[in-house]
């Protein structure tokens, strides 16, 4: 310890209250940062600072040192001493100067903890993920414990200010071999660096201050999320030591739906069509996720081809999705007689047409390409009667 006026290094008065030395302290340990104060003083002069508040700030000690002298205190007392009872850390949490401490010495006080993340999964059905939903689930979290409130202390009893750390939950060691010597900051073997003892535990929690819990928490799913997505449930997840819990965050998995997939909110439906109202055009009904919709076909209608519905996707966040509907044409696999011979009339019919404008335009139509977007490629055989064979055998 040093030999040195302590109001002097405070810069009070020697009549100086209480209340007038914490503020003095207050702000020197603020000027003495190590963000503000780069000098390489500063380290040695907080540490006289701190050394100086811990003698002046409590009563006994400060009547001793003033009838003794700072020689006379000094050689009554050791550094371990003069620091017992002093309870920076509320002093630091005050000044929110936890972070000063990890600068300053590596670690700090371990009340600046915050709790730790918990990550579940939650399954929704297709309907759930569109509309959205309200769900239950259940987790297992650390939580403050209900007897003592996170003290650790049974009840009646309250826990103690570190004597050998002073609350500050590290110490300085000394080590050296000849004349170099070496300070080293570790953490307070008494109190584990937490700046505190418990003389009798709490019976629940065994002096920890926390208790493992299993809770049930609602989460609200909003209406339009997508597989991947994740939700955060701020502040519900573990306890930690500042009293800041973590969060918990839901993964979520939607399940693929028979007939509706997704496309960002755009619903995306196939429909299958006959051949004939492909060529003829007509109405057809549709699923939504409101029900089923009329839609009309428009006559010439391609394989592959689109329709949209505006504003049946899904209503999210954001702006609301359309449904798109996707056309495929079906080319029957089997012919009843009536049916091949309208067929077979229907391509008499187109052969004499494209001769018909093939004599205006003195060149062959060129045929339709249907390769573009054909549901399962049927093989030649399956439809005899198509005048694209020779497109399709390639
Ligand atoms: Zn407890
Ligand atoms: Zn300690």
């Amino acid at each position: 310890m040093a030999d040195v006026d302590y109001y002097e290094v405070l810069g009070v008065p020697r009549n100086a209250t209480k209340e007038e030395i914490k503020a003095a302290f207050r702000k020197l340990a603020l000027q003495y940062h190590p963000d503000r104060n780069k000098s390489p003083e500063a380290e040695e002069k907080f540490k006289l600072i701190s050394e100086a508040y811990a003698v002046l700030s409590d009563d006994e000690k400060r009547r001793e040192y003033d009838a003794e002298g700072a020689e006379g205190f000094g050689r009554k007392h050791s550094e371990e001493d003069i620091f017992s009872g002093v309870d920076f850390g509320d002093i630091f949490r005050d000044l929110n100067m936890e972070d000063f401490f990890q600068t300053l010495f590596g670690y700090g006080p371990s009340s600046a903890q915050r709790g730790s993340d918990i990550h579940v999964s939650l399954k929704l059905s297709f309907e759930e993920a569109v509309k959205g939903v309200q769900k239950t689930i259940r987790i297992k979290r650390i939580e403050v414990c209900p007897t003592c409130g996170g003290t650790g202390a049974a009840p009646g009893t309250a826990r103690k200010t570190c004597p050998t750390c002073g609350g500050t939950g590290y110490v300085r060691k000394v080590s050296g071999i000849g004349f170099a010597r070496f300070v080293q900051v570790v953490p307070c073997n008494t109190c584990g660096g937490r700046g505190y003892v418990i003389e009798k535990p709490c019976p629940t929690c065994g002096g920890t201050g926390y208790v493992r819990k299993e809770r049930s928490i609602i989460v609200d799913v909003p209406a339009g999320v997508e597989d991947g997505e994740v939700l955060r449930l701020a502040g519900q997840g573990n306890a930690g030591r500042s009293g800041r819990s973590g969060d918990v965050y839901v993964h979520l998995t939607v399940a693929p739906h028979p007939t509706f997939a997704r496309d960002g909110n755009d619903v995306v439906v196939d429909i299958t069509i006959p051949m004939s109202k492909a060529a003829l055009g007509g109405d057809i009904e549709v699923p939504t996720l409101e029900g089923k919709q009329v839609v009309h076909i428009s006559p010439g209608t391609q394989p592959g081809s689109t329709i949209r519905i505006k504003g049946a996707g899904v209503r999210g966040r954001g702006a609301s999705g359309d449904e798109v509907v996707r056309i495929n044409v079906q080319i029957p696999k089997k012919l009843t007689e009536r049916q091949r011979q309208l067929l077979e009339e229907f391509e008499k019919e187109e052969e004499n047409r494209d001769s018909f404008f093939s004599r205006f335009r003195g060149r062959r139509l060129a045929p339709l390409d249907l390769t573009r977007a054909l549901p399962p490629t049927p093989t030649p055989r399956d439809i005899p009667f198509c005048r694209f064979q020779q497109q399709l055998c390639v």
